[in-house]
């Protein structure tokens, strides 16, 4: 299959351009398009075929369900068993925004798109050009990102072409996207809403819009191998990029160097002990990566170093990737999945990076970088810092 490329002004949206994928989108057919929060792979939501065409262009396991994107709240409606009252005060305060909504799914949508699920997905998108394009087609659209599964979400037209040419229809290209992480999933269907995954609508956000909202374990660490996530794509590996990363965190009183993988719930409540965003990396922890580095390096590795804007210089050796600076946290979550990628381009056998605060946007950062290390944490010890300081 040709897949055809279309380039689009997000400043000037023009129906012309979008109308050729509207038409594929009604056709059954596949189309990339920008959110403001990854790119989407598209297709008519309501047709069973259409779904299975995305499960099989992204290797998805099918028991992994899509979110429906619609362009107005009034679509919701027939999609739907009920909008409960909680939801509706969420719907207000971020929609359309990166904030999608688990509902008890209606008759219409079928369960080739919700994998099975009696509940549904649901988001609005902020962005121009995808907004305008769910409008044209009339539908409510399937979209998960647009990247092949354990792949990085794709933040730029480019990253679609490298895992999807050939396997959809169309990429529609507005350059790359704003917030870069993908949206953040609260199940609205119980008592008290739960977060499901994290993302740039913030728990912090949350809470201060609705009261108190729950948060699912399987967020926070890998979940035991019998307890089933809510959210079933939180199961799988994903971002997870070719070469090893490690996570490297600065963890007082803890036992030097000590390399943990855990697989046990345990593990969760550790990882979801807060740390300040404005706190700097401590000195513990560049000594660490750099010690780890040398070592690689010293036996003929590829050796990546994921860093902030504050610590670039203070690594030798290696190839050294910024993310951008702690003291905003948006740049972080932008240029993550971009510098996952790279450094699949580059070859990498082993990644160490910088662990990031988890309050606010943190919490979606910190999500998905444990998720892509597999959870391989490396702590450097108290000695380390002694020894480190200068
Ligand atoms: P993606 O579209 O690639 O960002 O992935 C969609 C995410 O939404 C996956 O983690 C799904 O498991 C989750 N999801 C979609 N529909 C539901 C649902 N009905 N209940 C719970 N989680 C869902
Ligand atoms: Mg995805």
């Amino acid at each position: 299959m040709f897949t055809k490329v279309i380039k689009i002004d997000n400043c000037k949206i023009d129906d012309r351009l979008l109308a050729e994928a509207a038409q594929i989108l009604r056709a059954g057919g596949l189309v990339a398009f920008p959110t403001e929060t990854v790119y989407g792979l598209g297709a008519n939501g309501l047709d069973e075929e259409a779904a299975r065409k995305i499960y099989a262009a992204k290797g998805r396991p099918s028991d992994n369900p899509l979110i429906l994107h619609i362009s107005s709240t009034e679509e919701i409606v027939p999609l739907v068993q009920a909008v409960p009252e909680a939801a509706g005060k969420l719907m207000k305060a971020f929609w359309p925004g990166p904030l999608t909504m688990i509902f008890p799914k209606s008759e219409i949508v079928p369960y080739g798109t919700t994998g099975g699920l009696d509940t549904v997905a649901v988001r609005m998108p902020s962005d121009p050009a995808a907004s305008r394009l769910i409008a044209l087609t009339g539908l409510p659209i399937a979209a998960p990102s647009a990247n092949r599964s354990g792949r990085p979400s794709p933040t730029t037209a480019e990253h679609v072409f490298q895992d999807m040419d050939g396997r959809i229809e169309m990429i529609l290209d507005s350059g790359p996207v704003g917030i870069g992480v993908e949206s953040t999933i609260v199940d609205v269907t119980g008592g008290v809403p739960v977060l499901l995954r994290p993302g740039a609508v913030t728990m912090e956000m949350l809470r201060e819009t609705v009261g108190r909202v729950d948060i699912d374990p399987a967020i926070t660490g890998p979940m035991a191998a019998d307890v089933k996530p809510k959210a079933p794509g939180m199961k799988y590996r994903h971002y997870a990029p070719k070469a090893e990363l490690v996570l490297v965190e600065a963890r007082k009183n803890e036992a030097g160097g000590r390399t943990v993988r855990m697989d046990q719930g345990r593990y969760a409540a550790e990882l979801a002990a807060p740390e300040s965003a404005a706190e700097p990396v401590s000195e513990a922890v560049i000594c660490r990566i750099n010690q780890l580095v040398q070592e690689k390096l010293s036996q003929g590795y590829r050796v990546g170093i994921i860093c902030t804007d504050e610590t670039k210089n203070r690594y030798p050796e290696g190839i050294v990737r910024s993310l951008g600076t702690r003291g905003r946290q948006e740049t972080i979550a932008h240029s993550l999945f971009a510098v996952l990628r790279e450094f699949d381009d580059l070859e990498t056998d082993y990644i160490y990076s910088e662990s990031f605060a988890r309050d606010h946007l943190g919490q979606a950062i910190m999500n998905r970088l444990t998720k892509a290390a597999g959870y391989h944490v490396i702590y450097a010890s108290e000695e380390e810092e002694q020894h480190g300081r200068r």
